[in-house]
Formats: structure tokens, sequence, C-alpha cells
């Protein structure tokens, strides 16, 4: 390895902002290259969740989870399919310690919330919670220093403390989204500080939205008016 990549490779690690998150590309001072942002307006999404959907689907189009249950959040977005080095990123930021990567997913976020939630007034922010034994293992929740940065960005209030997760769940990646609602149904627990509140629920990654409905059941019925969810990736609903 000659000096220049040696160079270049320790820069990739240390300044991963200066890469696309997406691809890799130079990207300085951006989360994503132009190809990649680019790219990203003609991602399709089901209009109920945050599911992407083959483009050849039509506009009004359902994702197979939204047509047996409709979801109790007002919406949810994301910003890219939960693939490629996008999904390394994300593996590496939530288990691997690698914080690093905070700053460039907060501002893909941000992105996403001017897109899609633009005129919606939000009274706060909150993260989807760790249990606190996995907290006090990881040292961090990586839902919370995203939440963190977009609560310092936009000036809204940050509630972390307004979601609790009350039990932990065996890992959920094994399991069909009916399990993983019937694992995660008393979860979590809402304050009642959250009634009359219109709230923008943060995670890393939506898979089948099992997560998200669950957060959202528990802050609707402390009487919370509207949650509107916003993760860094989402899965590919299949057909
Ligand atoms: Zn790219
Ligand atoms: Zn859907």
């Amino acid at each position: 390895m000659s000096f220049y990549q040696w160079q270049k490779a320790a820069a990739a690690l240390f300044f991963p902002q200066r890469h696309c998150l997406n691809c890799g590309a130079l990207a300085v001072d951006r989360p994503l290259c132009v190809a990649c942002e680019q790219g990203r307006s003609s991602l399709r999404h089901c209009p109920l969740c945050a599911s992407f959907i083959a483009a050849t689907e039509t506009e009004r189009y359902l994702c197979p989870d939204c047509r047996h249950h409709h979801p109790s959040f007002t919406a949810a977005a994301a910003a890219l399919p939960y693939e490629g080095r996008l999904r390394e990123i994300l593996i590496a930021f939530k288990y691997q310690q690698r914080t690093g990567f905070r700053r460039p997913l907060a501002a893909l976020l941000l992105e996403v919330l001017a897109e899609r939630y633009a005129g919606i007034a939000f009274n706060a922010i909150v993260p989807v919670p760790l249990h606190p034994a996995r907290l006090r293992q990881r040292g961090y929740n990586q839902a919370e220093l995203l939440s963190q940065l977009i609560a310092k960005e936009t000036g809204l209030p940050h509630h972390p403390e307004w979601l609790q997760r009350s039990e932990d769940t065996p890992p959920l990646a094994e399991l069909g989204r009916g399990e993983r609602l019937k694992t995660l149904r008393s979860v979590f627990t809402a304050v009642p500080e959250v009634a009359g509140q219109q709230l923008l629920l943060i995670d890393d990654i939506f898979t089948t939205g099992a997560t998200a409905e669950s957060c959202s059941r528990a802050l609707l019925q402390q009487g919370a008016s509207g949650v509107y969810v916003l993760a860094v990736a989402a899965g590919y609903a299949l057909p």
C-alpha cells in the first residue's frame, strides 16, 4: 500500500463524512455523492410506511404488511434501502462502537425530514429506546445519538425519557413480522407527558416496521396526537 493509499484509507476511517454513505465515492461535507443523491429521488415507497417498493408498482401500491394491518403511526420515512455500504455502516454504527458515523447519518436524516415532513409542527423528538441492560453493555443507544443531533439542529426538544423499553427481547432478525409484533407487544411504555404531543420518532433501521409500530402504539395509548417515524434505512417490501 502506497503512502497515498494508506492516507486515503485512514481518511475514510477517521473522516467517514468525506465519503458517500451509500457507495463510498468522494462526498466532501455531504452524506451522499451527487449520483446517490439523485438516485434517492427516484426511490418509491409504500404510502403508509417506510418500506421501499419496486419502481414497477403503481402509485397506490400498499406493501403486504400494510395491506394486512394498517399501521398506527401517522407516517414513516427512510432515506435509503438497507443494503450495500450503508448497511455495513449501520451495523458498525450499532454494534462496533463506530459512533463517528453519527454526523453524516444525522445529516441524511435531516434531508429526509425536510423533504417528507416539512410543515409538520413537531413538539418533541424521541428516539427508539434500548433496554437499560443492553444500553450498559453497548454504552450508547445508536438511535439516541442520531435524535440528539437532530434536536440540536432543529432546535426541537429532545425527550429520550418519554419512551422506555421495559423488557429485553431476543434478536428480532430471525422472526417474521407477526412474531415480532407479538414479541414487542408490551415491551415499550410511554410517559403521560406525551399526551397531546406531535412526535418525531427516530430509529436507525425500519425493518418490518414492528418496532416502530410498537413504539407508536405505546405513545398513542398515552395520548400522543401523532407519531412520525424517521429512519436512516428501510427494507424492500416483498410481494
Ligand atoms: Zn454515492
Ligand atoms: Zn407499508
